[in-house]
């Protein structure tokens, strides 16, 4: 029997912020395994595709070995079953995150009970850090240096440079 406890990190990582990574990085000390599951369907037009979202993912995460980057699409609960996890990794921002995670949290439970969600909380200077402040911020010629890994800082300029 598989002792080992699987979570899964869901999200649209777009771009990837040192706030997913510091969520990641407490997750991947209490659980056996972490799987980043980067969601191939965005309601809204992603600025990054999604192999570069992943390929970001990759390279910023690739010295935790356990830590593993995946994608997936439609039913969370479906592809958590699949990768054998049992736990569900959520990070919480401020208070309004928490209606929408809620729902989704109790939602998940009713299509399948047996995976628990759990919530962690970011370093306190990533509290208001988001993926879309930080395109914001980028696009209209500001620094976001020690907010996002450097790699992506490049990457986010190279695409919302005009
Ligand atoms: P989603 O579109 O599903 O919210 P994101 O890529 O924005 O996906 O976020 C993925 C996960 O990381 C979510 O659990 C989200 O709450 C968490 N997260 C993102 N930014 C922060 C932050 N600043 N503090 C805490 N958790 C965060």
């Amino acid at each position: 029997m598989n002792k080992e406890v699987i979570a899964i990190c869901p999200g649209s990582f777009d771009p990837v912020t040192n706030a997913h990574l510091d969520i990641i990085e407490r997750g991947k000390s209490i659980f056996d395994r972490v799987v980043v599951s980067v969601l191939v369907n965005l309601e809204k037009e992603p600025l990054f595709s999604l192999e570069e979202r992943v390929g970001m993912l990759n390279d910023v995460t690739e010295q935790w070995d356990n830590v593993e980057v995946d994608q997936f699409d439609g039913l969370l609960i479906n592809f958590a079953a699949s990768k054998n996890a049992k736990v569900i990794l959520r990070g919480i921002r401020a208070v309004t995150d928490f209606d929408y995670e809620f729902q989704m949290a109790l939602m998940n439970r009713r299509l399948a009970d047996d995976i628990e969600t759990v919530f962690l909380v970011p370093a306190e200077a990533y509290t208001y850090l988001s993926s879309s402040l930080v395109k914001e911020v980028v696009s209209l010629g500001g620094s976001v240096t020690g907010l996002v890994p450097p790699m992506v800082e490049v990457l986010l300029r190279e695409k919302l440079s005009a």
